[in-house]
């Protein structure tokens, strides 16, 4: 066989008929230890994304991205606009790490972690599986008239996805919003707030879009993530794979016949029964070797497998394997590549560390108000300011006084002290009042104090502009 030969089936994906058509994929259903495994983690994956944003730490969402009012809380911990950086930072960490585990592991990511793929496959797939039955019935009606079983079941199918839809979208909302919030506005009804009611609507349109009709197709052209494998794979990256050199004998595959001795003839193990490809999510062939398409699902290792257990073979001819491993027999080793992400990780993660340690808990900002001269007032200088304070920590900030630490002089908030909500922030005027024996220059640097009943909880600076001649 020619190379082009070979690869003949890149020309083509497997949803896309001939005629240019939708080719619907009705996997079998898969089942075996891996998916066995699969199920587990995706519970526990779902446990925490739907009880996440119901968790209160010190009063704080345990999960908060509330992008519309600048409000994020990440393991219960406040983080405001003012800690961008550590958001940015973390995010690079976040797509450093996924570039290092696609190195090493594929695209694990895709078939254990990934939220399309757990919705699809473990939600949607198994409500799809119990009304429709396995891959044979569901191909049955799909073919079928429109008679009354098919628009019972049809129907059945789409209104519990659309309500599955309602739930997920209910459920990002109370990340996005608050979980307060959410059940604020779901008791006072709906209806009180369109506002939040019509975007919720469209998510959930747009949720039930992908999981009744779009489907593998995110995976395999929509994922920017997906796209980015050819880059990142190489020959030692390890991927769900089929031993071709197992497989195949110099004839290539041969199919199963009873009463006949496979060894003695020189056959490989695969004996093309096709269960690897009837599985597949995606409707590929994982036997013409690593492609775009393939989610590391690991369904086609546990359909082998069961062949390979039934005919009498050792299991793993499709399993988690590098190029390398299969063509050469070679383990896993660090290569430079690796060595060089992990060192990138590493250091990015020691510095967000050294950053999280530094952060403090109050933030205080001082600035002049812009076009304000200084005025004088017999031998005191004033000049007038606006403050803001963030308060990061789980506690009220009470009696919130701010005191001159560098000079002699006054601080007076416009309308007394102030009181800074946890998680909060407060904003406002202030006056500084020097009397000119105590400045030496036209524009002295202040250092103030930032006190909550009475405490120093925080230090920061400004500028005093004072008359040129002052002695
Ligand atoms: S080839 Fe195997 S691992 Fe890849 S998507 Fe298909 S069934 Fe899943
Ligand atoms: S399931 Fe295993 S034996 Fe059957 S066709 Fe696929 S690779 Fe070959």
């Amino acid at each position: 066989m020619t190379t082009q030969d070979q690869e003949h089936f890149r020309d083509s994906i497997g949803t896309i008929t001939e005629e240019g058509k939708r080719n619907y994929i009705h996997p079998k259903k898969p089942k075996g230890k891996f998916t066995n495994y699969r199920t587990y983690v995706s519970w526990l994956l779902l446990a925490i994304l739907f009880i996440a944003p119901f968790i209160k730490i010190n009063g704080n969402q345990f999960l908060l991205f509330n992008v519309l009012e600048r409000k994020f809380n990440v393991f219960g911990q406040p983080f405001w606009p003012q800690d961008f950086h550590l958001l940015v930072l973390s995010l690079l960490i976040g797509v450093v790490f996924v570039i290092l585990f696609t190195v090493i592991f594929g695209r694990i990511f895709c078939g254990w972690m990934c939220p399309q793929t757990i919705f699809m496959e473990m939600i949607f797939r198994k409500v799809e599986y119990w009304i429709e039955g396995d891959r044979p019935k569901q191909i049955r009606l799909r073919k079928q008239a429109w008679n009354a079983e098919k628009i019972r079941k049809r129907l059945l199918k789409y209104v519990i996805f659309f309500l599955i839809s309602f739930i997920i979208s209910n459920v990002f909302l109370a990340y996005i919003i608050g979980s307060d919030k959410l059940l604020k506005y779901i008791t006072e009804g709906p209806l009180n707030h369109v506002g939040t009611l019509i975007p919720l609507l469209v998510f959930t349109a747009i949720f039930y879009f992908i999981f009744a009709w779009f489907r593998e197709q995110v995976c395999i052209i929509a994922c920017p993530y997906g796209r980015l494998q050819g880059v990142l794979l190489d020959r030692k990256s390890i991927v769900v794979a089929y031993d071709h050199k197992r497989g195949e004998d110099e004839n290539g595959r041969k199919k199963f016949r009873k009463n006949e001795d496979r060894n003695e003839l020189g056959h490989g193990d695969c004996i093309d029964c096709n269960q690897c490809v009837v599985v597949c999510p995606t409707g590929i062939d994982i036997r013409n070797g690593t492609q775009l398409e393939c989610i590391n699902c690991t369904a086609c290792i546990d359909a082998c497998d069961e062949v390979m257990v039934k005919t009498g073979y050792d299991p793993g001819l499709i399993r988690y394997a590098s190029e390398d491993n299969i063509e050469k027999g070679e383990e896993f080793k660090f290569n430079a590549r690796i060595k060089a992400y992990s060192a990138v990780l590493a250091i990015m993660i020691a510095v967000l560390v050294t950053l999280l340690f530094l952060r403090t808990d109050i933030e205080a900002t001082i600035l002049r108000l812009p076009g304000q001269m200084f005025s004088t007032k017999g031998e005191v200088v004033s000049n007038v300011y606006t403050f803001k304070l963030i308060n990061k920590t789980v506690n009220n900030l009470d009696n919130v006084v701010i005191k001159l630490m560098s000079h002699n002089g006054e601080v007076k908030i416009v309308g007394g002290n102030s009181k800074v909500m946890n998680g909060g922030m407060t904003e406002g005027t202030l006056f500084i009042e020097i009397e000119k024996k105590d400045l030496s220059s036209s524009k002295e640097k202040l250092k103030l104090g930032v006190f909550a009943d009475g405490e120093l909880i925080e230090t920061t600076s400004t500028n005093f502009p004072s008359p040129l001649r002052i002695k």
